[in-house]
């Protein structure tokens, strides 16, 4: 079955654009013109990824984004967001909301293609290992689930990827660097930021237990052996 991808844009030419190189490209697509019918959609179709742009009638992306998050069904749908030029804010929050990336418009339809594949690549389960468990943290990497101390913890699938990955390697330091290689799929110049930012929100998701995840100074993070 070919993968599925919402598209939440309100400019009709631009989802027009999209969903002809995403058919182009082997994908299936749905389309929403506004936050309403996007959080419809993604409830009833669980699409692989979401296309969103900040911009939209009523509430915006980030707002979409936050609803998206708020949901343990939903929490899991990887985001790329579509920015406005040079909107370094609109990135920052974005990606503090839960997006796993994002472009900015305009884009080249080329650069796009490639980020969806590298998003869609790290959402990918990994099945090394069925439990991880340390410091009142357990993450079933098959099943997608995550609690802390008993509790269900809704994470994004980056989030996921992110405390997987500092899990897998507890007691060692994980540079930006390879974190990024890692949970991003890719480690361009500039992003050490998108990596801190995860890191904070995990931070707050993990509530009492945030102690375990320690920041090494200058180097990168590390969950406590
Ligand atoms: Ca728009």
């Amino acid at each position: 079955m070919s993968q599925q991808i919402l598209i939440v844009e309100d400019e009709a030419d631009i989802r027009e654009l999209l969903r002809f190189n995403l058919e182009r490209e082997g994908f299936s697509v749905l389309e929403a013109a506004d936050g309403n019918e996007g959080l419809k959609l993604a409830r009833q179709h669980m699409p692989d990824l979401m296309l969103l742009d900040v911009m939209l009638p009523g509430f915006d992306g980030f707002e979409v984004c936050r609803r998206l998050g708020a949901q343990s069904e939903t929490a899991n749908i990887p985001v790329l967001m579509l920015t406005a030029r040079g909107e370094e804010m609109d990135r920052v929050v974005g990606l503090s909301l839960g997006a796993d990336d994002y472009v900015v418009k305009p884009f080249s339809v080329r650069e796009l293609m490639l980020r969806i594949r590298a998003v869609l690549r790290r959402g990918t389960r990994s099945s090394e290992s069925p439990v991880l468990e340390r410091h009142g943290i357990r993450l079933r990497p098959e099943a997608h689930t995550a609690e802390v101390q008993g509790q269900e913890m809704p994470l994004t699938a980056t989030e996921f990827r992110l405390l997987e990955d500092l899990l897998r390697h507890a007691g060692a330091v994980r540079t930006r660097e390879q974190l990024l290689n890692k949970v991003w799929g890719y480690s361009f110049e500039g992003y050490a930021r998108t990596v801190d930012t995860h890191v904070r929100r995990l931070r707050a998701k993990l509530g009492g237990a945030a102690a375990m995840l320690e920041t090494v100074r200058g180097v990168g993070y590390r969950i406590k052996e």
